[in-house]
């Protein structure tokens, strides 16, 4: 059942702080439902989960109209610059930004209803040609255009690890998503008066711990909630 799964993952969540001398409340679990019900998704928040992270615009705005602001709303997935205007409009936290055009796109939506939008940039930390985001090398030069943007609030860094049998085999990426987000930390702060960019969106189903013991503080679950 869901609030099994949810009460087995929160515990491995607390344990894996735990073991490395962290408070287990600094890591923030966003509950994937872009494969659940709307009825699952209930059963999720009567379990305590207050974040759900969806990769279609469409579907999110559907759930949305049923579920409210009963539960904050992450988009995780690539997002098309035609989709941004809704998109604004209910997520609280866009991870996927890898474009300057689409910095300027959300800066644009977010500004016509009078919001500040906090977003993560994707890197794409393993270099996979089949992954969406910015490589390591621009990251600086991205963050130094994007930032510039009043309209948006660049809070921190999202990478999505390769899929393997071995979750050991992608602390490397994991790792160095910590020490790019450290490099660049005084450029964002900088610039950006009051910003606090400290977000490390990083872990799976597979890999969150691993991903945790590097330093995530936003853990992206899905299967391991939602699937029997
Ligand atoms: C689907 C998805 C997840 C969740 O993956 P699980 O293996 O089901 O935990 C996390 N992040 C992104 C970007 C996804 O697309």
């Amino acid at each position: 059942m869901i609030a099994d799964n949810i009460r087995y993952v929160t515990g491995r969540i607390s344990k894996c702080c735990e073991g490395i001398g962290m408070p287990g409340d600094k890591v923030k679990l966003i509950a994937v439902s872009k494969e659940a019900s709307v009825a699952h998704m209930e059963e999720a928040i009567s379990a305590g989960v207050i974040a759900f992270g969806e990769n279609r615009v469409q579907d999110a705005i559907l759930k949305h109209r049923v579920i409210g602001d009963r539960a904050q709303w992450h988009l995780i997935g690539h997002l098309q610059t035609n989709k941004t205007r809704d998109a604004v409009k209910i997520f609280s936290l866009i991870h996927s930004v890898d474009s300057l055009k689409l910095v300027q796109e959300i800066d644009k939506e977010a500004s016509r209803i009078g919001k500040r939008q906090n977003i993560l940039v994707q890197v794409n930390a393993s270099g996979e040609k089949s992954k969406f985001g910015i490589s390591p090398m621009e990251l600086m030069g991205f963050l130094k255009e994007a930032v510039l943007y009043s309209n948006i609030n660049i809070t921190g860094l999202m990478t999505i690890a390769p899929e393997v049998e071995d979750a050991e085999s992608v602390r490397p990426y994991f790792n160095a998503l910590r020490e790019l987000l450290a490099k660049t930390k005084p450029i964002v702060e900088g610039i950006a008066n009051g910003t606090e960019y400290s977000n490390l969106s990083m872990g799976m189903t597979n890999d969150f711990e691993v991903a945790i013991s590097e330093g995530s503080n936003m853990v992206r679950i899905g299967r391991a909630i939602f699937s029997k």
